[in-house]
């Protein structure tokens, strides 16, 4: 038999429109990496991102697209004028490897200003290509094949691939669903924590649990972290999105967390530009340096134009950030209370952008889980989502407990809203699945 296969890859948005067949070798980290985040068919075919299946299943249908989390409206006009100024002005060519100085010192300035972190813009503050390239350079920088890395479950999609693209074991933490918000179950997270957990990654505000982890939660981790003596990376993306007076806790704010934690965030979330890719990670200076080492071989650097429009948001964009996050608490009501009336159990979310619905009442033989809701629900509803089940490991026992649940996200334009929560207002009355 040869030892090589033939496989097919696809493009992202379908699985008809980009095939291509390619030939890898048998070992091929892409396999590691389909598996872990869930996108290996059993043909042999590499499944799109649950995002990008479900946003061509929503166009298709000509639904009203609450799956993938990206906002219907750009971001504040003066940031996109500075961007396209800067293309004027002729910023078009490699910006530095770390990033232009005057958005590392935006960066610095932002994180001393929110939580009293202080950063040396030269030596401490990396410019990525959105917080996915940060997060994925700081794993491989960090970890070794074999060791652990202990994340939360559910999980982002890229915190798994990341993981098995570094050959390390992915071990978790569950979140819980309480009436009054998932919650991190503490001593299943101190017991999946070994001598081998290289590195802890933390999510909060949490996708898609819209979880904001309290102190008492990241306590815990800390000291897991210290007990093991492990690195701690930790996904803020959503750091200016909470409501209801949560408040988000920086991990490397708590108590000798500063020297070893990574900080991740972007500017995606925070001023709706998520196609800019504009991210960075923070840290003591020899932890910024070995991610460095892994970033200037993936990207080596990017954005040159939004680099310093992204610098100024920062700096002059804190009012547009209150006026999201109203506008946005304003669309998590509206969202939660019409999936209330519609027959789902929510979970309402402290932060994020996103709602977690228990689809149980809507379940049947022909419908018999949150995976399979969710791609009935735009056939049949006009209406996208996401299940849970995407964000956790195949046969865990997280994905057991969230298997009927799905995802909807309220970061879409008032017209958008109003026509899921009428048409989901159906769905009590539609025949029996
Ligand atoms: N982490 C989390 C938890 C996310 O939800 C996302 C994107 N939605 C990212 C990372 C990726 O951010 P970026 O687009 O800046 O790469
Ligand atoms: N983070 C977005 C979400 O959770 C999706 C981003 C993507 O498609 N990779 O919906």
């Amino acid at each position: 038999m040869s030892p090589r296969s033939v496989v097919t890859v696809c493009g992202v948005h379908s699985l008809r429109d980009t095939a291509s067949p390619i030939v890898v070798g048998m070992g091929a980290r892409w396999k590691d990496v389909a598996i872990a985040a869930g996108l290996a068919g059993g043909d042999g075919v590499v499944r799109p991102t649950i995002f990008a299946e479900m946003s061509a299943l929503a166009a298709r249908t000509e639904s009203a697209n609450l799956g993938q989390g990206f906002p219907d409206g750009d971001g504040p006009e003066w940031i996109r004028e500075a961007a396209i100024n800067a293309i004027r002005e002729g910023e078009n060519q490699y910006p530095p490897g770390r990033g232009i100085a005057a958005l590392r010192e935006a960066i610095a300035a932002h994180q001393a200003r929110h939580y009293g972190i202080a950063l040396d813009p030269d030596t401490e503050v990396l410019v990525t290509a959105g917080a996915t390239e940060a997060l994925t350079a700081a794993i491989l920088a960090l970890v070794e094949p074999g060791d652990e890395v202990l994340t939360l479950e559910p999980f982002y999609d890229s915190h798994a691939a990341a993981i098995a693209m570094a050959g390390a074991t992915h071990t978790t933490a569950p979140l819980v669903p309480h009436e009054g918000g998932f919650r991190l179950d503490l001593e299943a997270m101190r017991s999946a924590v070994t001598v081998e957990t290289r590195l802890i990654l933390v999510n909060t505000p949490h996708n898609p649990t819209g979880t904001v982890l309290s102190r008492d939660e990241l306590q815990a981790i800390a000291e897991e972290a210290t007990r093991v003596d492990a690195v701690v990376v930790t996904d803020e993306v959503y750091e200016h999105l909470t409501f209801d007076g949560a408040i988000h806790v920086p991990f490397a704010t708590l108590p000798h967390m500063r020297e070893r934690t990574i900080t991740i965030s972007s500017a995606g979330k925070t001023f709706s530009l998520t196609g800019w890719k504009i991210g960075w990670a923070t840290g003591p200076a020899h932890l910024i340096e070995a991610v460095l080492a892994i970033k200037q071989f993936l990207t080596y650097t990017g954005g040159a134009p939004f680099q310093p429009a992204i610098a100024r948001a920062l700096t002059e964009g804190d009012t547009d950030i209150t006026r999201l996050r109203d506008t946005l608490n304003a669309r998590r009501e509206r969202l939660v209370s019409g999936l209330e009336q519609a027959g789902f159990t929510t979970v309402r979310p402290a932060g994020t952008y996103f709602v977690c619905a228990d689809a149980t009442p809507f379940l049947s033989a022909g419908v018999p889980d949150g995976a399979a809701f969710a791609r009935w629900l735009p056939e049949h509803v006009g209406v996208a989502c996401v299940p849970l089940a995407a964000f956790c490991r195949d046969g865990s026992a997280t994905a057991a407990q969230l298997r009927n649940w799905v995802r909807f996200t309220f970061v879409k334009d008032d017209a958008t809203l109003a026509t899921a929560l009428e048409r989901l207002a159906r769905l009590p009355q539609l025949p029996q699945l």
